[in-house]
This record gives C-alpha cells, structure tokens and sequence, in this order.
C-alpha cells in the first residue's frame, strides 16, 4: 500500500502477507491486509479472512460501509432469523450509517473486502468506547506490523 496520500492505488494482493487482526477488535482467528486508506474521505478499505468460530467485537459503524464477500458465512446484526443479515458468499452488503454490529460472527471459513466510509467505534457493554478505529488507526497498525 502506497503512502496516504491523494494519489492512485495498487495492491498486488497475493505478494501481500495475511496479518493477525488485533486481539480485543475480534476472537478466534481474523487476519487483514488494508489495502488503501483516503485522508481525503476517511475511508479505508481491507480485505478480511476469518476462521470458523471467530467474531468481530461489538461496533457502530460511525460511516456506512460497503463488502464483498468471496468466501464463508458470516451471521450480521443477529443474523436473517432475528432480522439481521446472514452473508453467504457470494454476498453483497451495505451497512448503513450507524449500523451497531453487537457480535458479528463467521459461522464458516470466510473472506470479505469491505470498504468503510469513516471510523468504526467499537465499545464495551455500557456503550464506552474502547478503540475508535478510522483511517489513520489503520494505517498506523498495519505499519506497525509490516
Ligand atoms: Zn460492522
């Protein structure tokens, strides 16, 4: 991935490693690549790979966001049965603005590129937020581990 900056993009994305998503934003096994961040939007886009049995930490996505999934199923907002959503690649979907993902859960093997348009706030149980993750949050995390 380039610098962020306002410029053109490329990601050869298998001469890219898989990374470890941090531990506390998910459980089980999730790994990433971030592909591209944009000061100029705040948005930032990732490709994602989960094992069975992981699951993302409770989010509201301050910005609507936008995914691809090749691969898997993931179960979203409570799943189809409690009015939610439940991915099954090949899937689109768009979460809107403010949409609270209390415990999304990848009930297969899977892989999705999601693109977010802002940061996700992710918070504990009393809605206190523990890490507010945009752009810049990104960036800085994946350098760190590259
Ligand atoms: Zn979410």
């Amino acid at each position: 991935m380039a610098e962020a900056a306002l410029m053109e993009d490329y990601v050869q994305m298998d001469a890219v490693d898989w990374v470890d998503f941090p531990q506390g934003l998910c459980a089980g096994w999730v790994q990433w690549k971030l592909l591209h961040v944009s000061p100029e939007t705040g948005s930032w886009t990732a490709a994602f790979k989960a094992a069975k049995g992981a699951s993302i930490a409770r989010h509201t996505h301050v910005g609507p966001g936008e995914y691809y999934m090749t691969k898997g199923r993931m179960v979203v907002r409570g799943g189809s049965e409690a009015g939610g959503e439940t991915a099954v690649a090949p899937a689109y979907g768009y979460e809107a603005c403010n949409a609270r993902h209390d415990y999304t859960f990848f009930e297969e093997d899977s892989e999705l590129y999601m693109t977010f348009l802002g940061p996700l706030n992710f918070t504990d149980d009393d809605d206190n937020t523990i890490a507010l993750v945009g752009w810049r949050q990104v960036y800085d995390a994946w350098n760190a581990s590259a």
